[in-house]
């Protein structure tokens, strides 16, 4: 018996004609017939075509995952038998979709098996939920890629379904919605060192003081509104009084202010803003090279004289301070003059 079946494809709209020869009515011992473009864009994939075959109860069903064939290998997908799932999966995986809401997909890859989901939290802010699905979906629980402070857990709760994972979702992003509201107050009204773009994860800001100097804060974000771990960096006359008014002002902390609000009153200072302050004011450049970041690091090291303060990455300032004849190491630390008002500066010889 001879049945002739037209397979429609996505792949720039062709029509591809295919008949499939079935001796006996025997999907195992059938046989397929097809026009040259559809057989080129198919080889290479016989082994695939044979396996499906023979797993295939119906023809209907066979011809569902043919179509699904040609659509990836138009797509230029991966094609290895282990990435073609069942016509079950796809169609669970659109009805699932469809109860989300397809205006949530914001990515979906070649295979079907990774997928991002965008969800807003009540402020209005971004976020994406990034999810591998697993050959057994929904069997199997999916993995998930996040941008939270801490590790997202998914509960299945009796439904691995991606509407049950993405309320869940969703409820965990309320829970950090007064660590995002601190964190973001302090990244639009101070000048942010590090991270250079801050991602929704982040829990430290390294912000800018004055006359190169920074404080480096890391946020609890569970707790946004406690005291950060505070760590200065910088000279010691310009970060000296500031640890003094910590400690002094520790007792006036309020979890009610904000957490900047909260940073400038028991340090007693303004921190400099983009509103008041240009960034080339703050000279947080290393002084040998101009720049800011040098291979991922960042200037640490600051000569202590008060008249100048002058920033250095570590490689920077020892290249030079090997160069200078008037240096000198001992013990692994080099003794030589600050490049800028040649007053003494001490470093620790990188470990090499
Ligand atoms: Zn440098
Ligand atoms: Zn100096």
């Amino acid at each position: 018996m001879h049945l002739l079946n037209k397979v429609t494809t996505v792949f720039q709209g062709q029509e591809f004609y295919i008949a499939i020869e079935l001796p006996n009515r025997s999907l195992q011992q059938a046989k397929i017939c097809c026009d040259w473009r559809l057989k080129s864009l198919l080889t290479g994939y016989e082994h695939l075509l044979e396996q499906r075959l023979q797993q295939s109860t119906t023809l209907a069903g066979f011809m569902e995952e043919l179509k699904t064939i040609v659509e990836r290998v138009g797509q230029d997908g991966d094609m290895s038998p282990a990435s073609v799932a069942s016509p079950r999966f796809y169609s669970h995986l659109l009805e699932e979709l469809a109860e989300v809401g397809w205006e949530r997909l914001s990515f979906i890859d070649a295979n079907f098996r990774w997928l991002h989901l965008e969800a807003k939290d009540s402020c209005d802010r971004r976020h994406v939920l990034k999810i591998h699905l697993h050959e057994q979906h929904p069997e199997v629980a999916p993995d998930c890629v996040t941008e939270l402070p801490l590790p997202f857990h998914f509960i299945s709760t009796g439904s691995n379904s991606l509407k049950n994972l993405f309320s869940q979702f969703k409820q965990c992003l309320e829970q950090y919605k007064e660590f995002w509201d601190a964190m973001d107050e302090i990244d639009s009204s101070t000048w942010v060192l590090e991270p250079e773009k801050p991602t929704r994860s982040a829990t430290v800001r390294r912000i800018a003081l004055v006359n190169n100097a920074s404080l480096q804060i890391e946020v609890n974000p569970v707790q946004p509104t406690v005291l950060p771990k505070c760590t200065f960096l910088g000279a010691d006359h310009v970060t000296s009084p500031l640890k003094g008014n910590l400690c002094k002002n520790l007792h006036h902390w309020r979890s009610a202010v904000s957490l900047l609000d909260n940073l400038q009153n028991v340090l007693e200072v303004t921190f400099p803003s983009p509103a008041n302050t240009k960034k080339e004011d703050l000279s947080v450049e290393c002084g040998i090279c101009y720049a800011y970041r040098l291979a991922g690091c960042v200037p640490e090291l600051t000569c202590d004289d008060s008249r100048c303060c002058q920033t250095y990455h570590r490689d920077c300032l020892y290249e030079w301070l090997r160069s200078d004849p008037t240096s000198r190491l001992s013990f692994n630390m080099v003794f030589g003059e600050c490049p800028y008002c040649s007053k003494p500066i001490t470093m620790k010889a990188p470990n090499k």
